[in-house]
């Protein structure tokens, strides 16, 4: 009886033979082709929870299965270790978000060794490290330099529970709440940092650099909202002063009725008649006592006032009144908005207040001709709109959108082109009068990268009351954040009231000045972490300077970019796109070649409780993999994460399903360490064959799922053909005696090799194979010894031979059948006639028996 496989034992023996020999180091080898394989690196809250498991062990399979194909494979890890939670257990419990940090990471650090992942621990890197985060200011800075980090005063989301303000991508759902605690954010008038992602807004859209899934491109180019348009040029009648609007509906400008401008719109004093006057200064100071948010409430009632001037309508010359109102903003846009009353609600609410016309431009389908009693926004027929009247126009929907469907339902023609759909004729006509032009707009908004908390990286600025905002010299990098704060949820950076830090010398004019006590965004410090782990203490004691490349450049040229991404789709419109976004900043500054960072990427799905819910403490459903671990052992536990779930998909939690696994285990290790019985006489040909066969089928089967990352039919594989081994053993006790046999048991432990690392090399080597079975060749299959035997076979109908096909001998009767009534060459003979009777004679024929109706 051979023992039973012990895991706890088997494991910790096997890490720490990988971990003193080195086994996982990634290191430059010009004769193998590289392959940089990334999963996303956890925040250290203290214990690594299934999510993260279940993320990881499946990326680790096929990293180390790259690795047997002969890749060069880097599988780095690190800690995502600034932000909020650090900074709330400092709070609640009195810890230093420092001490908290560590020891965090060190325990979750052991966590991770136990998974028995090929990551490659001398590159880790940790973003709280000075070492790190002196490349994250480094990067502000250079992005200061190019004009990409700016400070402004604006309304911005705030979190009223987690002190801080948000990026627009961090508040989530209809009721805005704030994406890490849930609580609905509120605005606040601060003057922040941005990072100028916009410039790059429309080279986010493309992803033709990348093999990324359809729904994180579908939901980065929805985040990014490009709208086209045009920009319309309207003039005083008094003055001729240019006042530019940006309309995504140029085909509605002949129902532009009035002009709405910004109260503070420098053109205002001068444009106000007399007679006006005193009421447009009123209104003026007014608005200024009101903060931006109170002016976009949509709650408010809308009030504006007329200013005595009128401007001319450039697309029939008509003179519309100019007005002022407080929900139109300096800060948006042009300051200036022209108003159609019938295609937008907000301009009918305004126009019915102040009796002001509202004509109908574009009708609804079944239009009786009457006044609107409310704005129409859709796709429509332009009427009183000079030499466009009778066009069709698609309203906010574009050409490539437009389908026969909608042309359907709203009754105007199917196929439409720029010359015959009215919003764009109206923009080709307005170029050609010198009126307007295309424009595009974007819904993406500048990044935010302004925190109001201790523990981040701190911003490298000063600012002084001489000089303005002055940056930190590179060579004085990096400003550290200091130990000794003051924690409070003052809604304010602790910093602010550390004077050691807050009072600095101007580096300008040498005066008084204040640092920045605001931290940065921990999605800053993420957006260039691949870099890092080209080596993580790289220019360590060195000064830095604008002219450094932030990553060793030899490792970079190597690695870089990555080529395969692995982590969760909640990040989609945050840290990957902002990852793109700083990859291709890099570019411009020099320092990188690509301009993607990530070539492939691949989303897994939630392991939920087995209540179906998210796991949770507070519902008390979380299944903490240490414990199973424990008791289990961790191939165990992986194989469970591969085989239970559809990668991409994820489920609920099945604590019988990992008994499942434990037993298949149980089963490869009796079945490949059981000492070779030579019992029984030699085996037949035929048995030999097919060990043959099922071997060559198993290699290309469990190829072909890692490859399309999925696990859990590799998971099935192996166990079929553990199955078929077991049973041909059965068939025939002779078999384990041969060469054929021997070869069979060790590709199974190949296969097993990416899934189920320890149980893997402990069977390697009880086969008296050298160490180690993750420095092996992936094996390869030969389709013809894969092929299954065929045999020829007559389909009949009614007695008549109509077609042949070959089916595999071992075919069961069932599926027999349903082949031959699928044969292309008895289609016909079977057209308006019911089969009867399927007769299927083993090795020769089928006859299908029909009956006419
Ligand atoms: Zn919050
Ligand atoms: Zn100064």
């Amino acid at each position: 009886m051979a023992e039973k496989y012990n895991p706890q034992k088997t494991e910790a023996k096997w890490q720490q033979k990988w971990e003193a020999g080195g086994l996982y180091r990634a290191v430059i080898d010009p004769a193998k082709p590289k392959y940089y394989a990334m999963t996303m690196y956890p925040y250290p809250s203290g214990d690594l929870h299934m999510g993260h498991w279940y993320a990881m062990a499946p990326s680790d399979v096929r990293a180390r299965w790259m690795r047997m194909r002969g890749y060069n494979v880097l599988f780095p890890m690190g800690f995502d270790s600034f932000g909020l939670p650090a900074e709330n257990a400092a709070i609640k419990r009195g810890i230093h978000p420092q001490k908290w940090t560590y020891a965090n990471i060190e325990r979750m650090r052991q966590q991770l060794r136990s998974m028995g992942a090929m990551f490659d621990w001398e590159r880790e890197c940790i973003t709280s490290d000075p070492s790190y985060y002196k490349w994250s200011q480094w990067f502000f800075r250079k992005f200061y330099d190019m004009g990409l980090a700016y400070k402004k005063m604006s309304p911005v989301d705030f979190c009223p529970h987690c002190n801080t303000t948000l990026a627009r991508e961090q508040v989530w759902g209809e009721d805005r709440h704030c994406e890490r605690c849930g609580t609905p954010v509120i605005k606040k008038d601060l003057y922040q940092w941005y990072f100028k992602i916009t410039d790059y807004a429309e080279e986010l859209l493309d992803f033709s650099k990348m093999n990324w899934p359809e729904r994180v491109r579908a939901m980065q180019t929805n985040w990014i909202g490009r709208s086209e348009g045009a920009t319309v040029v309207f003039k005083t009648e008094i003055g001729g002063h240019e006042l530019p609007v940006f309309t995504t509906r140029p085909d509605t400008l002949w129902g532009a009725t009035f002009m709405v401008l910004a109260p503070e719109h420098p053109l205002v004093k001068e444009l106000t008649g007399e007679e006006q006057r005193a009421e447009v200064e009123a209104y003026v100071a007014k608005t200024e006592r009101q903060t931006e948010i109170d002016r976009l409430s949509t709650e408010k009632e809308k009030t504006g006032v007329f200013i005595g001037a009128y401007a001319i309508n450039p697309v029939n010359d008509e003179r519309i009144p100019i007005w002022i109102a407080d929900y139109v903003l300096m800060t948006y846009g042009t300051g200036a908005i022209m108003a159609v009353p019938c295609g937008d609600e907000r301009d009918f609410e305004f126009a019915q207040k102040y009796g002001l016309p509202i004509p109908v431009v574009v009708a609804p389908r079944d239009w009786d001709g009457q006044p609107f009693a409310e704005a129409y926004t859709g796709p429509g027929t332009m009427v009183n709109s000079g030499p466009f009247t009778g066009y069709p126009t698609i309203g906010k929907y574009t050409l490539a959108e437009w389908t026969a469907e909608l042309a359907e339902e709203y009754g105007l023609p199917g196929k439409l082109t720029p010359d015959t759909e009215g919003r764009m004729a109206v923009t080709r006509w307005l170029e050609e009068q010198g009126t307007g032009q295309f424009a595009v707009t974007y819904r993406l908004r500048d990044w935010l990268i302004s925190r109001q908390r201790y523990w981040g990286c701190p911003i490298p600025m000063i600012d002084c009351p001489t000089c303005g905002i002055v940056p930190v010299p590179y060579e004085e990098l990096p400003v550290e954040l200091p130990f000794d704060v003051e924690f409070m949820p003052t809604g304010e950076s602790p910093l602010k009231f550390h004077e050691g830090f807050r009072r600095v010398t101007c580096p300008r004019c040498g005066g008084e000045a204040e640092r920045e006590t605001d931290t940065m965004d921990t999605f800053m410090c993420s957006s260039w972490y691949q870099y890092s782990y080209m080596d993580p203490t790289w220019q360590d004691g060195q000064t830095l300077s604008p002219d450094d490349v932030p990553y060793k450049p030899d490792q970079g040229a190597y690695w870089l970019p990555v080529d395969q991404y692995t982590g969760g789709i909640e990040h989609a419109t945050m840290h990957l796109l902002y990852t793109r976004f700083f990859t291709k900043a890099m570019r411009d500054m020099g320092v990188v070649e690509f301009d993607e960072p990530m070539k492939a990427l691949f989303n897994q799905g939630i392991i939920l409780g087995e209540d179906r819910e998210k796991m949770s403490k507070s519902r008390g459903n979380v299944i903490a993999p240490d414990d199973l671990v424990q008791e289990y052992g961790a191939d165990t536990v992986r194989g469970y994460l591969m085989f239970g779930f559809r990668w991409d998909q994820g489920g609920p939690w099945d604590s019988n399903g990992i008994l499942g696994v434990e037993r298949f285990l149980d089963r490869v290790w009796e079945l490949v360490t059981r000492s070779s019985a030579t019992d029984g006489g030699p085996p037949s040909a035929g048995h030999l064959r097919e060990l043959r066969r099922k071997q060559h089928q198993a290699i290309r089967r469990v190829t072909r799922d890692i490859e399309s990352f999925s696990f859990n039919t590799m998971v099935a594989g192996l166990m079929e053909y553990t199955n078929a081994l077991i049973d041909l053993r059965n068939q025939a006790p002779g078999l384990a005696g041969t060469a054929e046999w021997q070869e069979a048991i060790q590709i199974l432990v190949l296969l097993m090799a990416p899934g189920f690392p320890h149980i893997a090399e402990e069977m390697w080597a009880r086969l008296g194979r050298p160490y180690s079975v993750h420095r092996q060749s992936w094996p390869t299959w030969d389709e013809t010894l894969a092929k299954e035997d065929v045999v020829e076979i007559a389909v009949q109908v009614n007695g008549k031979v109509r077609d042949k096909i070959e089916l595999p001998t071992e075919i069961d009767q069932e599926t027999a059948k349903a082949r031959a009534l699928e044969a292309g060459g008895i289609q016909r003979y079977l057209t308006g006639k019911t089969p009867v009777k399927v007769i299927y004679v083993p090795g020769r024929l089928v006859n299908i028996v029909v009956a006419s109706k």
